[in-house]
């Protein structure tokens, strides 16, 4: 008996726990967010990479599968995935991560968002009717979010809400220390202006001052064109700016042919994490872009 007990023991210590919660994330950054919160309680999987266009993927089955599987998707929202999330929940049938439900998180719906449009109409293109949804490059409302992210991991696995809860304690320290580092390194990227290719950037410049000085897309979603080109190009005549951005999700191909067009350096940034080999988790995503942002502007 004392031998079967022993032995139950020792099996029970070789299975590894099963993770508290299982998480199904929109972004890249949401899932390294939903790590640094629920540690080794979450099992998080993300339905793109840093490499991938989040307003554009397929519904994979295998993504379906997922959904269907997780106790809780967290996405930017403010219509960032409308071209498939929707379809994933719909095809899922997981009702506790359908919209408006607790298994399901929009992390922009909990910060004050840029660029909402005055009146409801496309005319600025099909994407960002809800105002600007990148939100995770402004760490100030990476911090609201984090805290909000916290609640509903606590609310969805109650038994290791104490868990979660220390976890963000540990992280928003960390995180607070860090938006102070970066703030006085960024100092003087204060007023530098860059053009970019997607308005991917509106929070990150909405935190350093920095300015939008064109976008290479004519409206949010829309290729470029010769006279689109030409038109930025004698705006940056007038008023010039110090580079071009772009995400690892970009073509660089016109970045490229403004560069050679006028002369001023284009800049591939992570975006996220996992957009470079540095940028692993959000405190060197961070780290990164603005070293490389004040490389640029020097
Ligand atoms: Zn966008």
């Amino acid at each position: 008996m004392r031998h079967l007990l022993t032995l139950l023991s020792l099996l029970a210590a070789a299975s590894p726990a099963a993770a508290g919660l299982t998480v199904f994330t929109c972004e890249p950054e949401w899932a390294a967010l939903a790590e640094e919160l629920g540690g080794e309680q979450v099992e998080v999987y993300s339905a793109t990479t840093a490499r991938q266009d989040p307003h554009h993927i397929q519904a994979r089955p295998s993504l379906i599968a997922k959904v269907r599987r997780a106790d809780l998707v967290v996405c930017s929202g403010a219509e960032l995935e409308v071209g498939w999330l929707p379809m994933l929940l719909r095809q899922a049938r997981n009702p506790v991560v359908l919209p408006w439900r607790p298994g399901h998180f929009e992390a922009s719906s909990f910060i004050k968002r840029l660029a909402i449009p005055a009146e409801l109409d496309r005319s600025e293109g099909d994407l960002h009717a809800a105002g600007n949804p990148h939100v995770h490059l402004d760490p100030r409302r990476v911090a609201i979010i984090a805290e909000a992210l916290a609640g509903r991991l606590s609310e969805r696995d109650p038994d290791h809400a104490d868990h979660y809860r220390r976890r963000h304690e540990d992280f928003a320290r960390r995180w607070q220390q860090a938006i102070a580092r970066w703030e006085q390194q960024a100092a003087p990227l204060r007023g530098v202006r860059a053009v970019v290719h997607h308005k991917d950037w509106v929070y990150l410049f909405d935190w350093l001052g920095m300015v939008e000085a064109g976008a290479l897309e004519p409206k949010p979603g829309l290729p470029t064109s010769p006279g689109h080109l030409a038109t930025l190009k004698q705006e940056l005549e007038r008023q010039p700016a110090a580079m071009i951005l772009h995400t690892a999700y970009q073509s660089d191909r016109a970045a490229q042919r403004l560069s050679a067009m006028h002369g001023i350096p284009v800049l591939k940034l992570p975006y996220t994490v996992g957009g470079s080999e540095r940028a692993a988790d959000l405190f060197a995503l961070f780290d990164e872009t603005i070293e490389r942002l004040l490389a640029a502007a020097r």
